[in-house]
């Protein structure tokens, strides 16, 4: 039985528009195993042609080629890719080795592609070198063996998935002649074993030594003949047997396997470019924690001061830093009462808010500088220091808010440390002028200072604290009124307090504390500088992604041989695809985790130059930081390598093969 059928063979391929060129025409032939096949003719005759139509690396042809019962002709890929994978393998005049693998590695290929495991690959492969004399060779990279040893090993990739046919195009045109003989000698056992082997050759001596020679001229058969001398050799000891089995497909560990050994091959090269992402994915790390380190200082200090018994109303407002906007009138002040006593009547709640448990207060934020100051005489001048924020006692502070002193009563005032700059350590028992401007006329006002709150906060700013009764005082020696912005029910029960706190929390109309407010400030503060720092991190990180992708489209066009090789050997869209998608993962995970480290060293040099300037450090690292990080590394690198692998694995075999 003939194991290759071929009936009248007829391939054009297209040149310009409408023209196309015959590169074969009335081919006809048979095959059989066992037979030494050497095709000759000159260059450009239609050899490779025909080899790539019998190795099914190109399905689009007239006629028929009918191997084992099934015709090759507009077979779709995947039925192809399983017959280059399973009936055919290929040698090539070039070797066409994968330089970044070694020996063995260049081998077992072939059968990584079909899953086997590990043991059985390296025993086969091992086998199979050992035959061929290359036995010290496994651990070696292509660059460091002969041609013959180089044609050896491809020979053994050929062999290794055990084939029924062996095509060798020009497999001794590189060659010399010692060389030829020991290779000609090989493919001749090949074929005493039983498997058809058709070599391509120009040399009539090659040809001398097989079993049949056919020729071609111009894309048709002029000689076909037997070689009667030709001598059938002892059919070679067969070999250790594997159990065939059912051949799977190539596994996601493979393809990272594979894509690892790749991009070890051209480490300098994606280790700059892991360095390159890394920085948008620190810069990103950065950004988040910026936001969060103010927002959590402001919250954590803010809960250092709460008082159980004490609820803080402020009204909710969109501008924090004009002083008016949140000041409460009487009227506004009469329905939060009502609103608030509703609710405790519709939670069964005997407590009742009343002007007897309501107490007043008032904060200025001062950011522009020019409300309020305090003035001390130095060398003959007064020099001034703006008063940043200047708030009334809250209720709920206690002893514990205190660094120095005692609280401030009428015609007192307290301040943060930073008096202690301006006055010096004994600032405790000075008088300081203080000038406030509230309503139309500065108030200025001669003080004693009582005591030192510690804020905390706001060490590198000044703030004072007076007593509502005494602010408001002053504010009435002027003709004029003063409405706070600041409004505290205090409760009996911490369960009162916790009620209204949620009706406060649960309200679109209040907010609650001082600190409160200001938590809202930084944050809008700080979401500001985030949106900025956001803009520059997704910039960085479009950059990042075209950089992946510009790295893995060349690495595409590197390797677009080996691409072809490993689509000769069975590799199917799939695998091929795979193994790039692998490349841009690990591309990915490795960015996302130097991204981290990198992230991690920035975060200790910003927090010990926080600390040193402002005493505190507004920055703070969540573990999801992290796991955002590698998430939208692998994420960008991965789509960054979706057309580089798309393309790669579209590739068409022939052309990428011819590619030199
Ligand atoms: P050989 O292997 O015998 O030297 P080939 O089979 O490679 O010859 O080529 C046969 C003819 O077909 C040559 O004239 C070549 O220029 C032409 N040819 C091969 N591949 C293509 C192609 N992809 N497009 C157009 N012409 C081609
Ligand atoms: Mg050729």
């Amino acid at each position: 039985m003939n194991e290759i059928e071929i009936k009248h063979i007829y391939k054009n391929y297209p040149v310009g528009n409408k023209e196309h060129f015959t590169a074969l025409s009335d081919i006809n032939l048979s095959f059989k195993k066992g037979e030494l096949v050497s095709i000759i003719g000159e260059s450009g005759s239609g050899k490779s042609t025909l080899m790539n139509l019998i190795g099914g690396l190109d399905s689009q042809f007239e006629g028929d080629i009918i191997v084992d019962g099934m015709n090759l002709r507009g077979q779709p890929d995947k039925v192809l890719d399983k017959y280059r994978k399973n009936k055919v393998g290929f040698v090539f005049q070039s070797f066409n080795l994968i330089p970044h693998l070694s020996i063995l590695d260049n081998v077992t290929i072939a059968l990584t592609l079909s899953n086997v495991p590990e043991k059985v690959k390296v025993e086969k492969a091992t086998a199979l070198l050992a035959r061929l004399g290359l036995e010290k060779m496994l651990k070696r990279k292509p660059n460091q063996l002969s041609g013959g040893q180089k044609q050896r090993v491809a020979i053994a990739r050929a062999l290794i998935n055990d084939p029924d046919i062996i095509l060798a195009d020009e497999p001794t045109g590189a060659l010399d002649s010692g060389t030829t003989a020991q290779i000609l000698e090989i493919l001749k056992e090949i074929a005493d074993d039983g498997k058809l082997v058709i070599m391509v050759t120009h040399s009539e001596k090659v040809a001398a030594i097989s079993s049949r020679v056919v020729e071609i001229s111009d894309g048709k058969i002029v000689k076909d003949e037997k070689n009667a001398a030709y001598k059938k050799g002892k059919k070679h000891k067969a070999e250790k047997t594997f159990p065939k089995g059912e051949k799977q497909n190539f596994s996601f560990k493979s393809a990272l396997k594979l894509a690892f050994h790749n991009m070890w091959a051209s480490k300098v090269k994606n280790i700059l470019m892991a360095f390159g992402v890394a920085i948008s994915i620190s810069a990103m790390i950065l950004m988040l924690s910026f936001g969060s380190g103010l927002t959590d200082y402001v919250t954590n200090v803010a809960s250092d001061y709460t008082n159980p018994l004490v609820v803080p109303i402020s009204k909710q407002s969109d501008n924090m830093m004009s002083p008016t906007s949140s000041t409460w009138t009487d009227e506004e002040i009469d329905t939060l009462i009502i609103e608030l006593n509703d609710f405790l009547q519709q939670q069964n709640n005997d407590f009742r808010v009343s002007e007897d448990n309501l107490q007043r207060g008032f904060t200025l934020i001062n950011l522009a500088g020019n409300m309020a100051k305090v003035s001390v005489e130095e060398d003959g001048e007064l020099v001034d220091t703006p008063i940043f924020c200047l708030y009334t006692t809250p209720p709920t502070y206690n002893e514990t808010n205190l660094i120095e002193g005692s609280f401030s009563g009428y015609g007192q005032a307290m301040f943060n440390s930073y008096i202690y700059q301006i006055l010096g350590e004994d600032a405790v028992g000075k008088d300081i002028k203080v000038t406030v401007t509230l309503g139309s006329e500065p108030i200025e006002q001669t003080v004693q200072i009582s005591g030192i709150v510690d804020t905390s906060v706001f060490e590198s700013i000044l703030c004072m604290y007076i007593d509502y009764d005494y602010l408001e005082s002053l504010v009435v020696a002027q003709g004029e009124t003063l409405s706070p912005t600041d409004l505290y029910v205090i409760t009996d029960t911490e369960a009162q307090a916790e009620l209204l706190n949620q009706f406060i929390s649960n309200s679109d109309k209040y907010s609650g504390s001082i600190e409160e407010r200001l938590a809202n400030m930084f944050s809008e503060m700080s979401s500001t500088i985030s949106i900025a720092l956001a803009v520059i991190a997704g910039i960085s990180l479009i950059v990042s992604a075209i950089m992946i992708l510009t790295v893995l489209y060349m690495s595409v066009t590197e390797r677009t041989k080996e691409i072809g090789v490993l689509k000769s050997i069975g590799a199917r869209r799939k695998d091929i695809r795979s193994i790039f998608t692998s490349e841009s993962f690990l591309i990915g995970l490795l960015s996302g985790i130097v991204g981290i480290i990198f992230s991690l060293v920035a975060y200790a040099i910003f927090v010990v130059i926080f600390t040193a300037l402002l005493g505190f450090a507004p920055l703070s690292l969540r573990w999801y930081y992290f796991v955002m990080a590698i998430g939208i590394s692998v994420i960008i690198s991965m789509l960054s390598g979706l057309y580089p692998s798309a393309k790669a694995a579209k590739l068409d075999p022939v052309e990428s093969l011819r590619r030199e």
